[in-house]
C-alpha cells in the first residue's frame, strides 16, 4: 500500500522535519512515526513522550499480536490476519509521516519487520532515525581504548552508538563519560601514547592488573636510574599497600596521587634549534636534551601559536622537579635522587 502523494519524490529538508509541511493538504507540526520491536513498548512511550514535548505529532503500533500467533505456519487464522491487517495500518502511518524513528535499546536490537518497514520508509524516501535508550551498558573485562577531550582513557562500560555504524561510547575507570571508543585499536595500552594518555586511567589499570612495577619504571630515566618521580611513586605505592593503610591501593584517593607525580613528572626539553628541526643532529637520533621542566606547572602554548602550540614557553618554564613533586618527596621522605 502507498498512500504517499504523488510529490514524495521531491528532496527532503536536511532535517526531514519540515517534510510534513510540503506536502500539500498538511501544514501541521511534523509527523513522527515510531518503529521497532514491541518488546520495547515502554521505551517507545520514553521516546514518543520527548517527541511529543518537541511539537511533533507521534504515531505508533498500538495492538500487540503475540509472536507465536505471527507465525504464517503455526499461528491461527485470526491473528495472522490481524498481524497483516496492523503491517498495513503501521506501513500507512510510515507513509504520511515525516520521518520514521527506530527505538530500540542498547542492545541496538529489532527485529525483522521492523527491518522491513525500515526499507519501506527508505523506498518512500522518508529519513529513518535511531535512538537507543537506557539500559544497562557493556562492561567489557579488558577496557578499551577509548578516546576523550584529546586524551587516550581506558573505556570499561560501553555502550552501543545511538546510530549503527558509528563507534560505540563509553564511561572511562578514571570517571571520564562520554569516551568514544576507538576499536581499531583494541584494548587500553598506556604506551601507545604516552604523552596524551590519561594518568588515571594508566595507574588504575596497572593497579587492576598488577602492572604497577612497569608503571612506576616508566618514571624512570632512559638509563634506567631512578628519578625523584619514581621514587615517589614507589613510596606512595609502597605507603598504600601497608596493612592499616587509610585508603586501599586501589582507592581513588591513591590514584589521584599517583596520576599527580605523572602529570608533575620531568619532561626533557630540546632547543628552540632542535624543536625546529634547525640542528645537525642526525635524525635518527634523538636532539640532546637541554633542560627538564615540569608540564603541568609551565605554560604551555595555546592556539594562538599555530604548529607551535602545547610547547613551553620561555616566560613560564618551571624547571623539574618542580615544588609539587618536591613537596610529595618530603613528605614521603625521599631524599637521593634529586631529577
Ligand atoms: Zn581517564
Ligand atoms: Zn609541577
Ligand atoms: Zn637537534
Amino acid at each position: 500500500m502507498d498512500i504517499r502523494p504523488e510529490n514524495s519524490d521531491d528532496e527532503i529538508d536536511d532535517d526531514g522535519q519540515d517534510s510534513a509541511a510540503d506536502r500539500p493538504g498538511w501544514v501541521g507540526p511534523p509527523v513522527v512515526t515510531l518503529c521497532g520491536s514491541i518488546r520495547f513498548w515502554p521505551l517507545m512511550v520514553q521516546v514518543a513522550a520527548a517527541e511529543t514535548a518537541a511539537g511533533a505529532i507521534v504515531l505508533a503500533p498500538f495492538v500487540i499480536v503475540p509472536p507465536d500467533e505471527q507465525n504464517t505456519e503455526c499461528g491461527d487464522a485470526a491473528g495472522r490476519a490481524l498481524k497483516v491487517r496492523l503491517d498495513a495500518l503501521h506501513r500507512a502511518k510510515i507513509a504520511m509521516s515525516s520521518s520514521v524513528l527506530v527505538v530500540t535499546d542498547d542492545s541496538g536490537y529489532w527485529g525483522e519487520s521492523t527491518s522491513a518497514e525500515i526499507a519501506y520508509a527508505q523506498s518512500l524516501g522518508i529519513p529513518v532515525g535511531y535512538r537507543a535508550v537506557g539500559g544497562d551498558p557493556r562492561v567489557v573485562e579488558t577496557p578499551l581504548t577509548g578516546i576523550a577531550a584529546g586524551a587516550w582513557h581506558a573505556a570499561e562500560q560501553v555502550h552501543p552508538p545511538r546510530v549503527p555504524g558509528d563507534p560505540e561510547q563509553g564511561l572511562a575507570v578514571c570517571g571520564q563519560g562520554g569516551v568514544t571508543v576507538a576499536a581499531k585499536f583494541g584494548a587500553f595500552d598506556p604506551d601507545r601514547d604516552r604523552d596524551h594518555t590519561c594518568h588515571e586511567c594508566a595507574w588504575t589499570v596497572a593497579i587492576r592488573t598488577g602492572t604497577l612495577d612497569a608503571e612506576v619504571d616508566r618514571l624512570s630515566g632512559a638509563d634506567g636510574a631512578p628519578t625523584m618521580a619514581a621514587q615517589v611513586a614507589r613510596a606512595i605505592v609502597t605507603a598504600q599497600s601497608e596493612t592499616g593503610a587509610g585508603h586501599e591501593l586501589d582507592h581513588p584517593y591513591t590514584v589521584q596521587l599517583l596520576a599527580a607525580v605523572s602529570a608533575h613528572a620531568p619532561t626533557p626539553l630540546i632547543s628552540p634549534e632542535c624543536g625546529e628541526g634547525a640542528c645537525e643532529h642526525p635524525r635518527e637520533q634523538s636532539c640532546p636534551t637541554v633542560a627538564l621542566a615540569c608540564l603541568a606547572c609551565s605554560q604551555l602554548s595555546g592556539g594562538w601559536a599555530g604548529e607551535w602550540e602545547g610547547t613551553c614557553m620561555p616566560e613560564c618554564t618551571v624547571p623539574a622537579p618542580c615544588e609539587v613533586l618536591r613537596t610529595l618527596a618530603t613528605h614521603y621522605r625521599i631524599t637521593g635522587g634529586a631529577r
